[in-house]
């Protein structure tokens, strides 16, 4: 018996799974320092009008900038972050940074750009988002007007009671909210009505066929169609191509957002970019 357990105890913590969750809690370590180390980056991607082509404003991509000068993409170490509640600490240093980065961003031909943050569920769920977002406005002096909360569809679902009192805060403090990756959460719209939103933004995946024959320019029409009736904005995201850019504006989407404008790049560089925009 005791031979058989152990095997089934070894089999357990199998080398493979021994060195993931070593992975992780390494990972976990690192970042809890790197929130004291100040290793966290801002790095901005241009939201681009479709119409004019001008950049309006830009969204806020979080890098981690490794002791060794490379810089880890958000994918590698979000899930960690959630996993751990670490996001929550990052989070607020995410908002902090946004806001003040874009209270010194000028108007360049336009209104000044605004800001947009990706927000993790587990930041709704820890509660007092709309202090932080508060103080984070008032610290950096930005318009609320200035600042988009990027939510998804899975956020809004998790608990739509005690979210939409949260979002509805949100709202009456003047920020802008969108819904990221719209259409890869979930199949119910109605909490489109119900949730204060002013924004859709298609997920990219979805723009991977645009002219082409697959279903993919059915569900982007559709989208934007559905965001006009409900009166909301509409931003593609993963532009990666003149053709889609102007398929995109054919269609009426408002906004668009990809390589095809600019990578994301960090905040020294947006402000040349912009002004090198006429
Ligand atoms: P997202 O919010 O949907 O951000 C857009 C992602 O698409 C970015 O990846 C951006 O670099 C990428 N992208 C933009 N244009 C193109 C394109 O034309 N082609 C392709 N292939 N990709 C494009 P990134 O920066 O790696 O971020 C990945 C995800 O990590 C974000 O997806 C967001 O969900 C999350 N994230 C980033 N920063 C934060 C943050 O501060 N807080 C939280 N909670 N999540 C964040
Ligand atoms: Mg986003
Ligand atoms: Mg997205
Ligand atoms: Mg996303």
């Amino acid at each position: 018996h005791a031979k058989a357990s152990g095997r089934n105890c070894h089999r357990f913590f199998d080398d493979s799974m021994q060195g993931d969750v070593q992975d992780r809690m390494r990972m976990q370590v690192g970042l809890a320092r790197a929130i004291e180390a100040n290793e966290f980056e801002l790095h901005y991607q241009p939201l681009i009008d479709l119409k004019t082509g001008r950049m309006v404003g830009a969204e806020a991509l979080l890098r981690w900038r490794l002791p060794d000068g490379s810089l880890m993409p958000p994918a590698q170490f979000i899930p960690v972050a959630e996993e751990s509640g670490l996001i929550v600490r990052i989070g607020a240093w995410v908002l902090h940074e946004a806001c003040r980065q874009a209270s010194l961003w000028p108007a360049i031909n336009g209104p000044a750009p605004w800001v947009a943050v990706n927000l993790s569920a587990l930041q709704f769920r820890q509660g007092g988002l709309e202090t932080l977002v508060a103080a984070a406005l008032r610290d950096s002096g930005l318009a609320p007007g200035r600042l988009e909360l990027e939510l998804t569809e899975s956020i809004l679902i998790s608990d739509p009671a005690s979210v939409l009192a949260a979002v509805t805060r949100l709202k009456a403090q003047g920020v802008m909210l969108s819904i990221d990756d719209f259409g890869t959460g979930y199949s119910s719209l109605s909490y489109l009505t119900r949730f204060p939103v002013d924004k859709l933004k298609i997920d990219r995946s979805f723009l991977q066929d645009l002219g082409g024959r697959g279903q993919g320019q059915t569900i982007v029409e559709a989208v934007i169609g559905l965001a006009s009736n409900l009166g909301l904005a509409c931003v593609a995201e993963g532009v990666e191509t003149a053709e889609v850019a102007r398929l995109l504006k054919d269609l009426g989407c408002g906004y668009g957002q990809g390589y095809y404008f600019a990578r994301p790049m960090p905040a020294e560089q947006l402000m040349a970019f912009a002004r090198a925009q006429t």
